[in-house]
């Protein structure tokens, strides 16, 4: 028979750590922690396998489930001698979520499940403070009616703060027995007027509603959601873990706290978290009372802080990760409710996996693993400009935070999740601004610049959130006064009304008034460590793509290692060391345009010249002795002149012809399909002698650079050929021009001479291509369009639908972000393949968008490119992934002995 429950208690139990898929990472914590020691309430765990049974058969539950969930029950009720809904000593129970990553918040939980009428009277007498045994009461009905049934949360908060008022009380604390007794019959009212049916007194029922529950929470709107931004793909569905409730809040000496092994914003190895004095595990995360921090308790709790000191360093040790961990104290007794690896920001994934690495805890592969692209991304996140005077600061101020994820971010306020997506769908920038968030509002958090909140602490559901995206975010701002009806805030005098521009410092949980500029911080002293790590790793290069001096000196303080993509006609329009000049070369061009003659058009042509040699020569000093490849004009010609009617006329006084002959010209120049039209190296195939002018002013920069002892390494590109004849005209042009003027310099100077590989033809044909070319670079933007029929500039109205996991869901990833490996990979490979069959020395890069992608330049390793170029801020993701490659390829090949 299928096994779909596991218990664990008493020490022992049915599976560990690593079962994660089949019991989710709470269930395998759990099992894990029991099995090593720690003290851990006993409960069962059914598996995620229920969960993917249950969606597959239209929400019915696997026939053995109910009888397997009994003898479970019926083992729980003997390992903690206590019953279900015994009147005297009866047993609760907490029902919670859990799949195999984590999702914080974003599915459902049941407390104090097994409380009716009877057995309420049972924790009355054996805790001896009936208080406590209706407050626990009012919760699980609260929960259950919401969770369970759907009702509204509104509702019943309404009804618990008229009670509050009818007694004239203001905190939880306060409210007597009665008042609890009261409310419970009220919600039960309520509950029947809704549902049409008694409240459910009978325990199992109670917990098949819950099960039932939080596997419906798996395909909940904010589940998915959640998902679908953070990328998880491929998981069965929720374990559900039933266990036995232990309490926090039955007075002065319990507790409940979440904690993490290290400073989860910082990495700092500090022992670090927050609890909250009789209060129930709910609430700490929920953010609704701010908690204090964990040291506090070294004082207040001296035996079980130093506990759970212990269980730190354990359990750090066992999962050799930074775990974030849930506790509660019963009476002065600690249990362990749940670990997991923590969420952390990207600046402290750094310093943990680097600190980690030097400890010994794990070896230099294993942090390099730990990183993600994103991480990389979000470590360049902003800081306020360091410039602003602190007095400016100071007058902004209108209130202060906890610095729950750093970084700064800037927008107009917004009050409510729906708002935040509507506004940022219109282009604008947002801070989402809440008194606490829930998971419902994970879409309005994900699309907002920032997060800020009236409540909470730094585990929080929004800093819990906030810190997985590498967000800025401020919680338990408790001076600001939100009216989210009345969409405005108040605070420090001043009151902020929606739309209202306010600026967040993450940093150190300021919150101003007014637009405040960024600025870009400087990254930690792991992050330099750990990118020196992923290069003594890697077997792939990684150049970039760079147009001007100014990017490409950008680019080597990012590690590349040259330049795989120099798009000469981006420098056509602006002259990015001299822009009082833009306007000459850009009517330089337009001339060689709009010329009817090719000697009209070399006189234009020339010039241009020696725009173009100053700016090869500002690469060439930037790159220093790295080799650079400058690809030759390519975007079709109409591109670069004006068409309106207006523009033309001032073009054509500028340059001395007829308006209607700049129109005629333009309109000659009209195409129905440009992107695969007169442009490439077609453009040269026609107009020769701008090929002629643009190797001049390679030849005689690298040439002049090379005489002032600049190293240099020239690769010339011609741009989407097709054929091999195509490219032989094109490289003996090349070669003629170059040689000649080497020549007449009497100096020596290597260069080579080679094509991307931008359209399927060429790729079939690579064999015969690389009689010609020296080398081959992958333009994987235009071979992606080329071979899907995609247009790279508008596919992007429907293509998310094709992306969207829960819509048509036909691709995994946007094949313009991520390499399709399956179909535009396999031309790639060919052409790989083919290339060095003919030319064994062949060098192949890629440097379409892909070579700035984490999967993509995996792939680039596997088929043996020798480099791949990315924009300069993704050269160090590139990096990453180039070392995470050769990682992945030893453990397949160990796997495979
Ligand atoms: C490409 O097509 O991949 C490429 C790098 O060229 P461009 O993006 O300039 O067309
Ligand atoms: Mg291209």
């Amino acid at each position: 028979m299928k096994k779909w429950v596991y218990f664990f208690g008493a020490g022992k139990a049915e599976g560990d750590g690593t079962w994660r898929d089949l019991l989710g990472g709470k269930g395998a914590g759990l099992a894990e922690m029991t099995k090593i020691g720690l003290p851990v309430p006993a409960g069962f765990t059914i598996s995620t396998e229920a969960c993917d049974y249950y969606y597959k058969h239209d929400k019915e539950f696997p026939p053995e489930l109910k009888k397997q969930v009994s003898d479970h029950v019926a083992k729980l009720e003997r390992a903690t001698k206590k019953k279900l809904g015994d009147p005297k000593n009866p047993l609760l129970v907490s029902v919670r979520s859990g799949s195999a990553r984590s999702m914080p918040g974003m599915m459902e939980t049941i407390l104090n499940l097994g409380l009716n009428d009877r057995s309420v009277a049972g924790i009355a007498s054996v805790t001896k403070n009936e208080r406590f045994a209706y407050d626990a009461y009012r919760r699980f009905v609260q929960m259950y009616s919401t969770v369970v049934m759907g009702l509204s949360k509104e509702d019943l908060e309404h009804r618990l703060r008229g009670m509050k008022n009818r007694l004239g009380v203001k905190e939880d604390t306060a409210v007597p027995a009665s008042g609890w007794r009261e409310l419970v019959a009220e919600y039960k009212s309520y509950f029947r007027e809704k549902s049409g049916r008694d409240f459910p007194d009978d325990p199992m029922e109670q917990l098949w509603g819950a099960i039932g529950a939080v596997f419906g929470s798996w395909m909940a709107e904010k589940a998915v959601t959640y998902r679908r931004v953070e990328k998880i793909t491929g998981l069965l569905g929720t374990a559900v873990n039933v266990v036995q409730m232990v309490f926090g809040n039955t007075g002065e000496n319990s507790g409940t706290g979440v904690c993490f092994t290290r400073d989860p914003s910082s990495g700092e190895e500090i022992f670090y978290g927050d609890y909250l004095v009789n209060a129930q595990g709910e609430d700490v995360v929920a953010g609704i009372r701010t908690p204090m921090p964990l040291r506090e308790m070294a004082t207040t709790m001296p035996k079980v802080y130093s506990q759970l000191e212990k269980v730190r360093v354990r359990l750090e040790k066992h999962y050799r990760d930074m775990q974030d961990m849930e506790f509660t104290v019963e009476e002065g007794k600690l249990y362990m409710l749940q670990t997991r690896t923590g969420k952390r920001t990207p600046a402290a994934a750094f310093r943990m996996a680097v600190d980690m690495a030097n400890e010994k805890l794990i070896s230099t592969e294993e942090a390099l693993e730990r990183i993600k692209p994103e991480d990389i991304e979000r470590l360049f996140y902003p800081v306020l400009d360091p410039k602003l005077p602190r007095t400016e600061l100071a007058s902004r101020k209108l209130a202060e935070g906890i610095n729950a994820v750093p970084g700064a971010a800037v927008g107009k306020a917004v009050f409510t999740a729906a708002e935040a997506e509507h506004w940022a769908e219109r282009g604008e920038k947002v801070i989402l601004v809440r008194r606490e968030t829930s998971p419902e509002d994970v879409g309005g958090m994900y699309v907002a610049q920032g997060i800020l909140t009236a409540t909470g602490g730094k585990t929080s559901h929004a800093a819990v959130v906030a810190r997985g995206w590498g967000k800025c975010c401020i919680v338990g701002a408790e001076k600001l006064d939100i009216d989210a009806e009345a969409k405005k805030m108040s605070s420090n005098g001043r009151v902020v009304h929606q739309g209202d521009w306010i600026t967040l410092d993450g940093g150190d949980g300021s919150v101003y008034s007014g637009e405040i500029d960024l600025a870009r911080p400087e990254p930690p002293k792991a992050y330099e460590t750990l990118m020196k790590w992923t290069d003594k790793i890697r077997k792939i290069g990684v150049r970039t793509n760079a147009d001007t001096p100014q990017d490409a000196r950008a680019a080597r303080q990012m590690g590349a290692e040259g330049i795989g993509l120099c798009r000469t006609e981006h420098m056509f329009f602006k002259d990015f060391e001299h822009p009082e000049k833009s306007a000459e070369r850009q009517q330089a061009i337009q001339e060689m345009i709009l010329a009817d003659t090719s000697d009209a058009r070399r006189k234009a042509l020339a010039k241009l010249l020696p725009f173009q040699r100053r700016d090869f020569i500002g690469i060439f000093e930037a790159m220093d002795g790295l080799p650079v490849t400058i690809r030759l004009i390519d975007p079709p010609l109409h591109e670069f002149v004006p068409h309106d009617p207006a523009k033309q006329a001032e073009l054509a006084k500028k340059i001395g012809v007829a308006p209607e002959a700049v129109a005629r010209r333009v309109e000659q120049l009209h195409e129905a399909n440009p992107m695969l039209g007169f442009r490439g190296c077609r453009l040269c195939i026609i107009f020769p002698e701008i090929l002629e002018m643009q190797v001049q002013a390679i030849i005689e920069a690298a040439i002049d650079c090379q005489k002032r002892k600049v190293k240099v390494l020239p690769e010339i590109m011609h741009p989407l050929t097709l054929d091999k004849k195509e490219l032989k005209i094109l490289e003996t042009e090349t070669r003629k021009v170059a040689d000649a003027i080497i020549s007449e310099a009497k100096v020596k100077l290597e260069y080579l001479v080679g094509t991307m590989i931008e359209l399927p033809r060429a790729a079939l044909l690579a064999g015969e291509i690389a009689e010609v070319a020296e080398f081959f670079s992958f333009g994987t933007n235009d071979l992606t369009q080329t071979t899907m029929g995609l247009s790279r500039d508008d596919a992007g109205r429907f293509l998310p639908e094709y992306v969207d996991e829960r819509k048509a869901g036909i691709f995994k990833a946007d094949p313009f972000q991520t390499l399709d490996s399956e179909g535009v990979g396999l031309l790639v490979k060919w052409a790989i393949e083919h290339g060095r069959r003919t030319r064994p020395k062949l060098k192949v890069g890629i440097c379409g968008e892909h070579g700035g992608d984490g999967d993509s330049v995996k792939f680039c390793h596997q088929v043996g490119m020798n480099y791949v170029s990315a924009s300069p801020f993704r050269v160090p993701i590139a990096r990453l992934a180039a070392a995470q490659a050769v990682i992945e390829e030893r453990k397949n090949g160990k796997r495979k002995k």
